[in-house]
């Protein structure tokens, strides 16, 4: 039997909805009713939304679906990190993860998503990159993940409260620049005050150095934090362990986040995962605090959290402390990220939508 085309109402804005209920004879408030049950309340079935008339509900549920992503699987780390395993309406399945910020019972929740199935960059070190690219997600799917997030841990909590998430990172499986109109679409629906309303300032998009992504983010009036992966301090060892260096070179990428940090004011976080005897060198942090000083930024650094087929291993707490300690004298604001979810594999580089993986 032939099924009939269903149109997405999941990701369209507040516009887009008025104008799909004018075209089915209905008046413009029941848009924001629905744009209500969609965003707010995160349900996917016209049959839940109360204050439409029967009728209608009836109508939608023929015309149109709202495609939350399935949560297929979820794993629990020691320190609270969730990763969920979801689904989307073609089957494919990308990875989520729900970081709590403290260990405070009441705390709240920041939430990494993912923006491609795979990932065409093929970073070194990371799981995603060596399991391949399937294809761009739409920004409905990107928005799915936060709904899906948010439906399944306030399930898990026993708590209405819709503002559990209150920060997004685009930093899960994908390079966010290769998907970017949906990219930045999303980002405007879940900034949108009347919906999911998660402020610019608390969104991060982290980039492996696409240049031509990030001049076109400084333009488009958005507060959001703009996060690189940085990796490595000379070209040779960064095209090692991120290809797409070899298109845009480090000199280039620090010309994009000078204007964008021109454009914006906002401050630039620099991610480096430490490899031990790979990038944690003496000489790696001179050349280190030599690219990032003249730039309004922070330093991020992760310790590696080992990926099983790969050789890259995670340094000793004394080389960390070490690092660390050079990038602070050198004048460099610094952190060091505090490891979360590595147990269930849900932390940086090791997101890869296997079924199949084990704690190890
Ligand atoms: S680190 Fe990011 S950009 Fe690189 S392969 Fe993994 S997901 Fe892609």
């Amino acid at each position: 039997m032939e099924t009939k085309h269903k149109i997405e109402l999941l990701g369209m804005d507040i516009q887009a909805l008025e104008k799909y209920l004018l075209s089915l004879g209905e008046p413009k408030f029941r848009a924001s009713q629905i744009y209500t049950w969609i965003y707010r309340k995160q349900v996917s079935s016209f049959y839940e939304m109360s204050d439409i008339p029967k009728e209608l509900r009836a109508r939608l549920d023929e015309s149109a679906q709202i495609s939350i992503p399935r949560v297929l699987k979820q794993r629990v780390s020691q320190d609270g990190t969730r990763k969920f395993l979801m689904e989307m309406n073609d089957k494919k399945k990308v990875e989520t993860v729900v970081i709590p910020q403290s260990r405070d019972k009441h705390t709240r929740y920041s939430l990494c998503i993912s923006t491609q199935v795979g990932c065409p960059v093929g970073c070194a070190f990371c799981a995603t990159g060596q399991s391949g690219f399937q294809r761009n997600l739409a920004a409905y799917e990107m928005v799915g993940q936060v709904l899906g997030s948010r439906r399944e841990l306030a399930k898990r909590l026993k708590t209405p409260d819709e503002t559990l998430i209150t920060n997004i990172v685009y930093m899960g499986m994908g390079e966010p620049m290769l998907n970017y109109e949906a990219m930045v679409e999303s980002i405007r629906i879940l900034n949108d005050h009347r919906g999911i309303n998660i402020g610019q300032r608390h969104i991060t998009v982290s980039t492996a150095g696409d240049v031509k992504g990030i001049e076109r983010l400084a333009g488009e009036d958005l507060q959001v934090t703009l996060a690189i992966s940085l990796h490595a301090s000379n070209d040779e060892l960064r095209s090692q362990l991120i290809p797409l260096n070899r298109k845009y070179p480090l000199h280039e990428l620090m010309q994009a986040v000078k204007y964008y940090v021109d454009q914006t004011h906002r401050r630039v976080t620099f991610e480096y995962i430490m490899l031990d005897d790979v990038n944690i060198a003496l000489e790696d942090a001179q050349a280190l605090i030599k690219l990032v000083k003249p730039v309004l930024a922070n330093v991020n650094l992760i310790p590696y959290n080992e990926v099983s087929g790969l050789e890259f291993r995670k340094p000793s707490s004394s080389a960390v402390s070490r690092f660390f300690g050079w990038l602070k004298e050198g004048g460099l604001e610094v952190t060091l990220r505090e490891e979360r979810g590595a147990d269930i594999e849900a932390a940086c580089g090791q997101l890869s939508a296997r079924r199949d993986r084990k704690v190890r």
